[in-house]
């Protein structure tokens, strides 16, 4: 067994189901999910998916533990939180390398993950003191009129592969101190980061006697996970992932009348304006298109360049790039820059577009091959000559491929930055303010994230983290994406002795 298993107190065998009062489901007939290691093709445990039982046990417990938890005053909801941000603290090591072992990303990159969960963990305890509404003036005498916001119920929460842990924490840590319980069904690429998560909170909630309010189910197909966006008992789904699986999503939480918060991809592009200070937007836009292997929701995928400094930039790029290449390997050696893709799926995904970019008249300037051997390793790859509606550029490649082109005015540039379907982030590397405050203003960037000389990448946990069109308009994480977890009730009340109705209307009896 992995010693970074043995570190968190995880088995080879492992059951993925978490039914509350402390208790692991024992089936053993609903499908075994197998981990493997991006790194070297190992499969590192085996994981009992849940079977439809062990799901209704789950969200049937879970509408017990509401009623309890809805009324627990939120400051001491938000005491809940601490115990699980120290608890992830102390673990932050070990949980760190898992990420890294199991998702692929590199060691640092992995504990910055955990470190995400402790943020938003903390953030998540100054929160359940602030969960504020508003008070209006009525416009009739004698009466007072606010409105309180009240926690929705059960949040159910799908994840993605590559932040196996962090957005978990994003939603379930937002939604408890919202007084709401999360069930939560991980990417069956990363089950066993969503376990020992599991196990390191519940152990510190049950240790401090709080009673259950996260729970975990692991589908070894899609039918589990349909149901529970079916569910009506599930009255919101939180799901990241890719656009195809969260657009079906979307639209049957839609037709129940349920909500959905939509994480969804990104198309993310920088423009490097004539008067950029190329000592920051280099290595932003090394670490933005490489960072993970670009399994990021917010790679960096397209380079919008000043024709005046295009050669320049991309020569340094090249030159970057193969100091990145010298340092691809074990991504939980914490010495490498880059790991390898998750899935052998992935790296064809990544071959496959290089040959459409090649085919559509793009020429590779940098990497365009998968590393020979074990693993899921690829070369981190730049690649000029298409233009913007170039149907491999419009779409979302999850792997380290960057596609530069030119531009020569600004307007012509932000035009391309919005001409794609997504629109999560988007950075511009500039010096000139007029150039900077155009593309922050409503007639600029159309996405979610918007950055001036920092990249596309590396969201702080305190904004308002989501995106645009067909990344699906859902907002996570901190500002007041809290509200996407509560259910807002507007209160009238006359403490008068007469009944005036609303503008003015008289109905005499
Ligand atoms: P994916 O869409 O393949 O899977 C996401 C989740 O959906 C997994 O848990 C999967 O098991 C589940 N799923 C699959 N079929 C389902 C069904 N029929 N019903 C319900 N659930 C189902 O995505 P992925 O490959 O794991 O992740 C990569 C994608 O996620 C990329 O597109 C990336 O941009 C996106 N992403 C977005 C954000 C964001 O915040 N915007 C963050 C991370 C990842």
């Amino acid at each position: 067994m992995h010693p970074v298993l043995k570190a968190l107190g995880l088995n080879e065998t492992e059951s993925g189901t978490y039914l509350g009062n402390g208790e692991w489901s024992k089936t053993t007939d609903a499908g075994v999910i197998e981990p493997v290691s991006p790194t070297d093709g190992s499969v590192l445990a085996k994981v009992h998916a849940s079977s439809q039982a062990d799901y209704d046990l789950i969200v049937e417990r879970a509408q017990q533990a509401f009623k309890v938890w809805r009324t627990t005053p939120a400051p001491r909801r938000g005491e809940a939180i601490r115990l699980c941000a120290e608890a992830l603290r102390a673990n932050k090591d070990a949980l760190g390398s898992l990420v890294a072992l199991e998702m692929g990303k590199s060691k640092p990159e992995g504990d910055g993950e955990v470190q995400e969960m402790i943020d938003i963990g903390e953030f998540a305890v100054g929160l359940s003191r602030q969960l504020y509404g508003l008070t209006m003036h009525s416009e009739r005498p004698g009466h007072r009129m606010y409105e309180q916001w009240h926690p929705i119920g059960i949040v159910g929460i799908i994840s993605a592969f590559n932040f196996p842990v962090a957005v978990w924490a994003w939603n379930s840590f937002i939604a408890a101190v919202c007084g709401d319980i999360s069930i939560w069904k991980p990417s069956p690429k990363t089950p066993l980061s969503a376990i020992a998560s599991m196990k390191i909170c519940n152990a510190a909630l049950k240790q401090a006697g709080f009673p259950d309010i996260f729970f975990l189910f692991n589908d070894a197909g899609s039918d589990l996970a349909s149901s529970f966006v079916d569910d009506k008992r599930i009255p919101l789904i939180s799901f990241t992932g890719s656009t195809k699986v969260g657009r079906m999503v979307g639209e049957r939480v839609a037709q129940r009348m349920g909500r959905s918060l939509l994480e969804l991809g990104g198309n993310n592009a920088i423009i490097v304006d004539k008067s950029a200070d190329l000592k920051l937007a280099i290595p932003a836009i090394v670490f933005g298109a490489v960072g993970t292997a670009g399994q990021r929701c917010t790679t960096t995928r397209r380079l919008i360049v000043h024709e005046s400094i295009h050669d320049d930039v991309l020569s340094k790029l090249i030159t970057a790039y193969k100091q990145v290449e010298k340092k691809i390997g074990d991504p939980t050696d914490p010495a490498n820059l880059m790991g390898p893709l998750n899935s052998r799926d992935a790296v064809e995904a990544y071959l496959d577009s290089i040959g459409k970019a090649k085919a559509a008249g793009g020429k590779v300037e940098t990497g365009g091959a998968a590393i020979e051997g074990k693993g899921n390793f690829v070369l981190p790859t730049i690649i000029t000559g298409l233009t913007n509606d170039t149907p491999i550029v419009q779409h979302e490649t999850f792997a380290p491929i960057l596609y530069v082109m030119k531009f020569s005015g600004l307007d012509e540039a932000i035009a391309m930055q919005n001409a794609v379907p997504q629109g999560l982030s988007s950075s511009i590397f500039t010096q000139d303010l007029k150039a900077a405050e155009a593309f922050l203003a409503a007639s600029g960037s159309d996405c979610g994230i918007a950055n001036v000389n920092i990249g596309t990448s590396g969201a702080e946990i305190g904004g308002a983290f989501g995106g645009e069109k067909e990344t699906g308009g859902g907002r996570e994480s901190g500002s007041d994406a809290w509200r996407a977890y509560m259910r807002r009730q507007t209160n009238t009340i006359n403490y008068s002795d007469a009944l005036p109705l609303a503008q003015g209307i008289k109905f005499d009896l």
